[in-house]
């Protein structure tokens, strides 16, 4: 018989982007169609404390104990495992931060999954444990993993007004702040239009969302494809709101305009700053120009723009803080804005001994609201002060 395996994603901080985990959503329902016995909780969002969970794996014959985190949420893996291990339960570690730590996974547990896991566990289950850390092996095709289990899905809290899905893996960009290449794998892969409608129809009827946020890197880089899905939802007539992100530099009207017309409610987009000389040391492809342009187009589609801006990267100086400024008060829109923070597996985190100071060493910190990194030539004062000016210039996210 097949082991009973109990997947959790640890708690840490809400920084605004609330979502289901996928990632362990993903590995469960993958793992579930080929028969095995799982059940998932989530610490972040689901209520789950540690009696509860307790409770359950108590009742079991939990073979594995799966725990998930985020560098935010290394702090309540390090609690949870440490729980676990008294349990004598065997213990797999994943989910990013592991990814880049495994050797910090292996001290409060058995074994560490990197990056994608669906199949590097499903093997091991079948074939037994072979190793201590298992390498990520991407899915090539995503409509292999099913829509998600619903009876799983239940355990965990559903936004109903705005429930973030993934419709794709990878992304084609090196921005500096994000995870290396060497953590991800560059190629995208996409799940298939009607495998998207299939998950948006599914969370509306059965669990009445009613709001969609596409949580994909960058939605719109395939316009074919995004247009495709647009055909889908309109031939389906599903009735739900729908966001996304996009990139400055994809400014194609046809596209936007084809959105709109298909449910789609806004876009949001990384300005980060508005300075040349930042952007480029950020990495991030694109200009002052080019984030004008591209508001402009969407504007014109009628869809909404939620902004994100970033203070306090490499380069950083009063002068680029003053433009990034008066750039967020002349395009006058909603988003958010945070400071760049330092963490493990980026460019920027290599780069800062270099251009800066890290003044915060604990990464389970590392929150938008939460000064990490000071620019040589700044201070921490001259931060602050210019983030909650461009606070104030940008007016609350909207869908
Ligand atoms: S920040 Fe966004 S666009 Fe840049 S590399 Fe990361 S996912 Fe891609």
């Amino acid at each position: 018989m097949n082991p009973e395996i109990y997947l959790i994603r640890a708690y840490g901080r809400d920084d605004g982007f609330r979502c289901i985990p996928w990632g362990i959503v993903s590995i469960a329902s993958y793992l579930k169609k080929r028969g095995y016995k799982l059940l998932i909780a989530d610490r972040k969002e689901g209520g789950y404390s540690l009696r509860r969970i307790t409770r359950e794996i108590r009742g079991r014959d939990i073979a594995y104990v799966g725990v998930s985190a985020m560098t935010c949420q290394s702090q309540d893996a390090a609690f949870l495992c440490g729980h676990l291990k008294k349990m004598n339960k065997n213990i797999i570690l994943g989910g990013l931060h592991y990814s880049i730590y495994p050797d910090e996974g292996l001290k409060i547990g058995d074994y560490v999954f990197k990056g994608e896991a669906e199949q590097s566990l499903l093997g091991f289950l079948q074939n037994g444990p072979g190793a201590k850390i298992y390498e990520p092996r991407p899915l090539l095709s995503l409509d292999d993993i099913p829509l998600p289990d619903e009876e799983l899905m239940k355990r965990l809290y559903v936004n109903k007004s705005n429930f973030t899905i993934m419709t794709s893996r990878g992304c084609p960009y090196a921005c500096s702040f994000c995870l290396d290449r060497k953590y991800r794998p560059e190629r995208i892969r996409y799940h298939s239009a009607p495998y998207v409608c299939d998950l948006i129809e599914m969370m509306n009827k059965s669990f009445g969302v009613t709001g969609v946020f596409i949580g994909d890197d960058v939605f719109t880089i395939n316009k074919n494809r995004a247009i495709e899905i647009c055909g889908e939802i309109r031939k389906r007539g599903l009735k739900v709101t729908i966001g996304c992100f996009t990139h400055s530099g994809i400014d194609d009207l046809e596209l936007y305009e084809e959105m709109k017309a298909s449910g789609f409610s806004g876009v949001s987009l990384g300005v980060e700053s508005g300075c040349d000389e930042v952007l480029q040391a950020m990495n991030k492809h694109q200009t002052v120009a080019q984030i004008r342009k591209t508001i402009e187009v969407i504007k014109k589609s009628g869809l909404r723009i939620n902004v994100m801006f970033m203070v306090g990267n490499i380069l950083e100086t009063e002068d680029s803080l003053k433009a990034t400024l008066a750039l967020a008060r002349e395009l006058c829109l909603n988003g958010w804005v945070s400071y760049a923070q330092p963490f493990a597996g980026t460019a920027f985190r290599e780069d800062c001994p270099k251009y800066g100071r890290i003044i915060n060493e604990n990464p389970a910190t590392y929150w938008n609201d939460r000064i990490s990194f000071v620019p040589h030539g700044l201070s921490r004062r001259q931060l602050r002060y210019y983030r909650n000016k461009i606070a104030v210039s940008i007016k609350a996210p909207v869908r």
